[in-house]
């Protein structure tokens, strides 16, 4: 397979190149926080990383520098989490994401892995928008992906830690999944408005009870998230089309 080209490896002769060409910049945005005892601390920003790879081959875009510290808000008491408060991290990303467009990319996507991240970049990408004429899309990769989970899986979709990420890791990077770990009695937790608990009582959180729980098996893993790629790839391809219609309005004003 062809391999991603990671904007930290090149020197600017090649990256006036991009520019120039107009490649699409994929940054891949996670957090650092438990997954389960089956899965990565780092899973959300791995497979932040997986997608934006996929999609940056399919577009001939380049990968970013990965976020790895985000918002961890419920599993914030159990180690290793990171956290920043949220108008810092808004800022952070907001000013980084900025200076990539005043350097020269226009199209910038943003892989996020992390449903805490999820109001802080919604924040951003209306600032954002409204400040620059660029085109910007945030992809929440793990919520388009539930929509596959019947089909592959035969359960209903599962949420932090579960079928989705277990599969996503199982994907890219199967030495990592510790299947000898798992035990539902113990890592899953439903959680429910009865109780809020922080830590919850396991880190598996599943919309319903027995639905939606790690799956070990590589051959779905596969068959699953090349059907969660193609499918965001050919929202993104739609995207790009749409542009022509605006005659040249992602251009700079200056
Ligand atoms: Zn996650």
């Amino acid at each position: 397979m062809k391999k991603a080209i990671y904007l930290k490896e090149l020197n600017t002769v090649q990256v006036e190149a991009l520019l120039k060409r107009e490649a699409p910049l994929f940054i891949p945005i996670g957090t650092l926080e438990p997954h389960g005892r089956h899965l990565p601390v780092g899973t959300d920003t791995l497979c932040a990383e997986k997608v934006a790879e996929h999609l940056s081959l399919a577009f001939d875009g380049v990968v970013a520098p990965s976020f790895e510290y985000g918002l961890t808000n419920v599993f914030l008491q159990t180690s290793p989490s990171s956290f920043f408060p949220v108008d810092l991290y808004r800022t952070f990303v907001e000013e980084i994401v900025k200076h990539f467009y005043k350097h020269g990319f226009k199209k910038i996507i943003i892989i996020n892995g992390h449903g805490g991240n999820q109001e802080a970049l919604k924040y951003i990408l209306r600032n954002i928008t409204r400040e620059a004429p660029m085109a910007l899309t945030i992809i929440n990769w793990w919520i388009y992906a539930s929509k596959f989970v019947e089909e592959v899986y035969n359960t209903k979709p599962g949420g932090h830690a579960a079928v989705e990420e277990t599969a996503a890791i199982l994907y890219s990077r199967p030495d990592l999944v510790t299947k000898e770990n798992y035990i539902s009695e113990v890592d899953d937790c439903v959680p429910s408005d009865a109780f809020w608990m922080f830590p919850p009582t396991g880190e598996v959180l599943l919309e319903e009870e027995g639905q939606g729980q790690p799956c070990f098996d590589e051959e779905k893993a596969d068959v699953y998230m090349e059907k969660v790629i193609k499918g965001i790839e050919n929202r993104l391809r739609k995207w790009f089309a749409s542009f022509d219609r605006l005659h040249g309005g992602l251009r700079p004003n200056e």
